[in-house]
């Protein structure tokens, strides 16, 4: 069997273009970060230049000949090598590096270059129009990112429908034939589902939550809980920023942001378990594949699931609780002294049709997502007009969760990713949150008292379990494949609707009704 290091000068050539990838990562996190906000114009055409250096390396002469002695350049199917059979980690990297190499192939500089700008520059637009509550403003801008994306997609070329293309750029091998009916199968148990919450007698007060709790001690206890969950802060570090986000430059070193707020208790608690949860993943990878594909997440689903995976089967859980409460009780005496676990456990799964999706609970989160993913596939397609889309948003607001948004701030100017030109994003959540609770009901068959250990405060053995069934491997395996490897079976709705249907026929005592 051929192995990977018979291919070193190939390797060290990705390795090279990871460096200037990682330096990229390292001026976009100072700019959500500590950059002083004049500074915003001069970074984006550092980050700029940077990636183009890296794409320049990557579509190079140089790597085309590297890379052709190892693989069919028409293609990208693996050489055989004097006979001799590739082993699988060297079979996987040659199928990963080609995906990448092809996909940056397919698009002229010309073309890069000019959807970066125009996307800088809509979503510069976009943040004043989202201020302004004025949709009509960003239109042109949008107009142009759809177009860009259009054109996008016929350089990548697809199967079915062009936004078969963008969805496959976050999340390998998804389509919408495969997405569609997840989608309805969600649809068709969750919108009833919350009819019937709504018209449940069980009332649940959240007000405690938004009294007045100090913001050096919420981050304190953000931290204590990272640290359980075994965020290593020698690799990583925990800083504010507006929109919490996860980014690494190396496994050794990761950083987790979040956000405070002194009349928002759930904010800074859950952002700090959701990315820690993404940073444990980026921790978890193999250092000795920096550089490579087999050391880096699979997909954005997959990482969305080891967020969602902590901040809400383990972080909105009993178990947890029983272990943490008593200390959010102590470090926040006088807000908390009257409210027991039971009833902080029921305000923190309170469920609420909410117009902003990402306040959105773990039920009508995935309503929110749908939305999207229909709206987004209609314009790439050509199906829906931009400018009616405040109204094609009320629309389905109505339709999926009861409630329309009288400002485009909170309807169809909420989200940062069409500005960015991210179509073909959103369905991630929502994979992100079937597989979370596919994976975790696998941990708990495989380790049946690991419910006790949580809720003793030892995290560590679902960390172990994660890192030794997902994080290592990187991109060894698809998405799907890693799925069939961790479960035994493909992503399925089944283990996440049964979850939610049990978790809030409890919680709002359905059965009684
Ligand atoms: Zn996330």
């Amino acid at each position: 069997m051929k192995s990977l290091k018979t291919v070193e000068p190939l390797l060290n050539r990705l390795l090279d273009i990871q460096r200037i990838n990682s330096a990229a990562s390292v001026l976009s996190w100072d700019q959500e970060t500590y950059m002083p906000a004049g500074g915003g114009t001069a970074r984006a055409e550092q980050i700029a230049t940077l990636q183009g250096i890296a794409h320049r390396h990557l579509v190079s002469s140089d790597t085309e000949r590297l890379l052709g002695t190892w693989l069919d350049l028409q293609t990208g199917l693996p050489l055989e090598q004097d006979g001799e059979l590739w082993d699988e980690s060297s079979h996987s990297l040659l199928r990963e590096v080609w995906r990448d190499y092809s996909r940056a192939k397919k698009l002229p500089s010309e073309f890069v270059m000019r959807l970066s700008r125009e996307c800088s520059l809509a979503q510069q637009v976009w943040a004043e129009a989202r201020t302004q509550n004025n949709f009509k403003s960003f239109l042109p801008n949008l107009r142009m990112v759809l177009s860009l994306k259009r054109e996008e997609a016929q350089y990548l070329g697809f199967e079915g429908t062009s936004y078969n293309a963008l969805l496959d750029v976050y999340e390998p091998g998804s389509t919408v034939d495969g997405l569609r009916p997840l989608f309805a199968q969600l649809k068709a148990r969750l919108v009833p589902l919350l009819k019937r919450i709504q018209q449940s007698s069980v009332q649940i007060d959240d007000t405690f939550l938004y009294h007045a709790y100090d913001q050096a001690r919420q981050l304190e206890f953000g931290r204590l809980v990272l640290i359980a969950m075994g965020y290593d802060f020698e690799k990583g570090r925990l800083d504010l920023s507006a929109h919490p986000f996860t980014t690494s430059f190396h496994p050794t070193d990761v950083r987790v942001t979040t956000r405070v707020y002194e009349h928002d208790l759930p904010s800074c608690l859950f952002s700090c378990i959701h990315e820690g949860g993404h940073g444990l993943y980026d921790q978890g990878l193999d250092p000795t594949h920096y550089g490579t594909p087999l050391g880096e997440a699979v997909s954005l689903g997959i990482h969305e699931s080891q967020s969602r995976l902590w901040e809400n089967c383990v972080g909105r859980s009993r178990a947890f609780w029983r272990f943490f409460y008593p200390i959010l009780q102590a470090t926040f005496h006088h807000q908390l002294r009257a409210v027991d676990m039971e009833q902080f456990y029921a305000v923190i799964n309170r469920v609420k049709p909410s117009l902003i999706r990402v306040e959105a609970d773990e039920l009508t989160y995935n309503l929110h997502i749908m939305l999207r993913f229909e709206i987004e596939q209609d314009l790439i397609e050509g199906k829906a007009n931009p400018e009616e889309l405040p109204d094609i948003w009320s629309h389905k607001m109505k339709e999926y969760l009861g409630i329309v948004p009288s400002l485009d701030g909170d309807g169809v100017l909420q989200d940062v990713h069409w500005s960015m030109g991210a179509f073909g994003y959103f369905p991630t959540y929502t994979l992100g949150n079937l597989y979370a609770v596919q994976f975790y009901e696998q941990a708990k068959h495989e380790i049946p008292h690991i419910e006790e250990e949580i809720a003793a405060g030892q995290l560590m053995v679902l960390r172990r379990w994660l890192g030794h069934k997902i994080h290592r491997w990187g991109r060894m395996f698809t998405p799907d494949h890693l799925a069939q490897r961790v479960t035994g079976v493909s992503l399925n709705p089944e283990p996440f609707l049964r979850y939610i249907e049990r978790k809030y026929g409890e919680l709002y005592q359905l059965d009684k009704a």
